[in-house]
């Protein structure tokens, strides 16, 4: 079975049961992405590639820890060997904070805004990617909305005065306002992810009430002329209710921009908790048609420094999980 194959079957089941000798050193607890909250998430590699899981005593794939990382995976007919990767925050190999865990919005697929999560100060920040410098090729920062759109861009900026220039790539994921990326670049950030999130925007108004589609898409070609081709991000997320169509031409509408879609497998919860995840085989036929759309654009994943195309945890990344 090729990875990319793996991937898709794991990604449409999306956790995973841990047997073994104590993993506990490896599961990472975040406020950020899929999953958030729960019982945690582990990162399975493989030849350098990796999926991101979250831990449940429910889930059909179980992940047998033999030691020092090693695991075998089961599931179904499935039988293979790989290893844990070890989280730097967040994620592996990255500082990937988020600075509000709370949010004013309320986008239906979101748990966000069920939870009472801290406001990190700038002080804080800069001391967590101090404690994992030595672990770390980029510093992620993302956030949800305290105040309104305009004080948590303020409040992000803040945070990037405070950790001033690094000599590893930042990228940043925040809600924009029209001004958000020259502000992003002023700040010496090198890549940036505005999140479109739903494929239509008729599908975007009724999960994102409040958020503007045009808005994001206004902010994402401004930042493509700014930080380049290759080094703007948005993710959208798949299971929302699109058609296969409606996803194909969302995925060439970014890609055509010099935008690299992150397709971002659903995640039931919130609102939309009565939802299913796509399954392997949707997953698989969107994979091919971004494959396409990012091929004739010219865009290649492999640049990416931050951020989930760097990581690759959570989606299919063609270019990095697939040639
Ligand atoms: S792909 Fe993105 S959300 Fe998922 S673990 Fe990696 S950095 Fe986090």
């Amino acid at each position: 079975m090729r990875w990319v194959e793996l991937k898709a079957e794991l990604l449409a089941i999306g956790s995973c049961r841990l047997t073994g000798v104590d993993a506990s050193g490896y599961i990472e607890s975040s406020v950020a992405g899929p999953g958030a909250g729960g019982g945690g998430s582990i990162f399975f590699s493989k030849g350098g590639k990796r999926v991101r899981l979250s831990v449940s005593p429910d889930s059909p794939v179980e992940i047998r820890h033999d030691g020092d990382g090693q695991v075998h995976l089961g599931f179904g007919n499935i039988e293979t060997t790989g290893i844990l990767e070890q989280p730097a925050l967040h994620c592996p190999r990255q500082a990937y904070i988020t600075v509000s865990g709370q949010c004013i919005f309320s986008c239906r697929y979101c748990p966000v805004p069920l939870k009472e999560g801290r406001v990190k100060t700038p002080e804080e920040i800069a001391k967590m990617i101090e404690s994992a410098r030595d672990r770390i090729d980029a510093i992620s920062l993302t956030s949800g909305v305290v105040g309104s759109i305009e004080d948590e861009e303020q409040r992000v900026i803040e945070v990037l005065k405070r950790i001033g220039r690094q000599d590893i790539p930042i990228g940043v994921s925040i809600y924009p306002t029209p001004n958000t990326p020259d502000l992003l670049y002023s700040e010496g950030v090198s890549e940036v992810k505005f999140n479109l999130e739903a494929a239509t925007p008729g599908l975007f108004a009724e999960m994102c009430p409040g958020l503007s589609w045009d808005g994001i898409i206004e902010s994402l070609d401004s930042s493509v002329a700014l930080f380049g081709r290759e080094r703007v991000y948005s993710n959208v997320i798949l299971g929302l209710g699109e058609t296969d169509e409606e996803m194909e031409s969302c995925i060439r509408l970014l890609a055509e921009r010099g935008v690299i879609p992150v397709i971002r497998p659903l995640t039931p919860a919130a609102a939309v908790a009565s939802y299913r995840r796509p399954s392997a085989e949707r997953l698989l036929r969107i994979a091919d048609v971004h494959y396409d759309a990012l091929k004739k654009a010219g865009l290649d994943t492999t640049k990416a420094r931050t951020m989930c195309t760097y990581c690759t945890g959570c989606d299919i990344v063609p270019g990095r999980d697939f040639e």
